[in-house]
């Protein structure tokens, strides 16, 4: 359905409702005002992917109290940034975004491209937070489309077509009613929308400022768009990790810079295959854990049984001995946390 100037006003009226109801984030600048520092703009939106608002708030704090330029991060330590990364996830964006920033230090002056075209050259930089920080930082008019803008798209235009396949048709969509000024305000406006009124189960049609054009709000239900194509089960794996612990102090490794959790501290752990059991590292009194640790990755979920032991000396290989009452300040990613938590309870019920 193509209406005639339709594109534009849901611009503009999208663009007012933003002016009175834009939510308040730390890395905002107000509604109608330039000047976003494109470094924090950048930051964010790394963080931002695939995790909450709510998530990335005290991490977004944390490192720009800690990192206030991006000069200051390029020169962080890798084992530094990792650690205070840890719990957010998705490790890989953390190991870019150390590349990313020693790049627009080193080669860039400590200044951003400001075109998509010039943030697309970073290291780690894909289309998304490019088009993000060009708008948002710079005022380019660029396409921003994250999974809450691709969920009002598909709305407003009624979008047929399953997920993924439907990606080209909401892309041109959303360029088709994005404005030529205020590109920035509008790409937050419309992540605004998707995450507070149109939201992925219950959209609030009836504090819409779009629902007057939107096809989705026409049909008489709005949540079937966008149409998904049915699910494929992830699949399932199972590993071991090893607690070896001596004079109050528990055995560390760092995970290998390619893969998962890559660069990350850890428990000495299996490879995450459905292997047969393996052989813990080194002779101790084991005991394993109940229950087993159960964390979902992106492409499979993982049960990760957790062994400890009191051994008499360090294990072959490279690591170090941390202190057991300081293990919160180890950096260690959700999993091998809850690893360690998942001991210390069994310790306490045991004792
Ligand atoms: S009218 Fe309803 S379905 Fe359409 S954009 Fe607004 S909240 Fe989403």
């Amino acid at each position: 359905m193509r209406v005639e100037g339709r594109d534009r006003k849901i611009a503009g009226d999208l663009l007012a409702h933003y002016d009175v109801h834009a939510r308040r984030l730390p890395w905002r600048v107000p509604p109608g005002s330039n000047g976003a520092d494109p470094y924090r703009v950048w930051l964010s939106e790394v963080m931002l992917q695939q995790t909450t608002v709510a998530a990335v708030g005290p991490y977004y704090t944390k490192f720009t109290e800690r990192w206030p330029t991006v000069e200051a991060l390029a020169d962080a330590a890798d084992a530094d940034l990792m650690a205070a990364w840890a719990g957010l996830g998705y490790y890989a964006r953390a190991r870019n975004l150390l590349a990313c920033a020693r790049a627009v230090a080193r080669e860039h002056g400590g200044r951003f491209p400001d075109t998509e075209e010039g943030l697309r050259a970073l290291p780690g930089v894909g289309a998304y937070t490019a088009a993000a920080v060009a708008a948002i930082a710079f005022g380019r008019r660029a396409v921003v489309v994250d999974a809450n803008v691709e969920r009002v798209v598909a709305r407003l235009f009624a979008i047929a077509t399953p997920l993924p396949a439907a990606r080209a048709e909401i892309r041109a969509a959303a360029e088709r009613i994005t404005p030529d000024t205020r590109a920035g305000d509008f790409a937050q406006a419309m992540m605004d929308l998707g995450a507070t009124v149109c939201t992925p189960r219950k959209p609030a049609c009836g504090v819409c400022p779009l629902r007057e054009d939107c096809a989705a709000f026409a049909t008489a239900d709005p949540a079937a768009f966008p149409v998904k194509a049915p699910n494929k089960a992830k699949p399932h794996r199972s590993g071991h990790g090893w607690w070896m612990e001596r004079d109050g102090h528990v055995w560390l490794v760092r995970r290998p810079d390619r893969g998962m959790l890559g660069g990350m501290r850890a428990l000495p752990s299996s490879d995450w295959s459905d292997a047969p059991d393996p052989a813990p590292p080194m002779a101790g009194d084991w005991r394993t854990v109940g229950e087993p640790v159960l964390h979902i990755f992106t492409h499979f979920s993982l049960a990760l049984r957790v062994h400890h032991a009191h051994v008499e000396a360090a294990p072959a290989g490279e690591g170090e001995w941390w202190p057991v009452d300081r293990i919160g300040e180890a950096g260690l990613p959700t999993l091998f946390a809850r690893a360690a938590e998942a001991v210390r309870k069994d310790r306490d019920a045991r004792n």
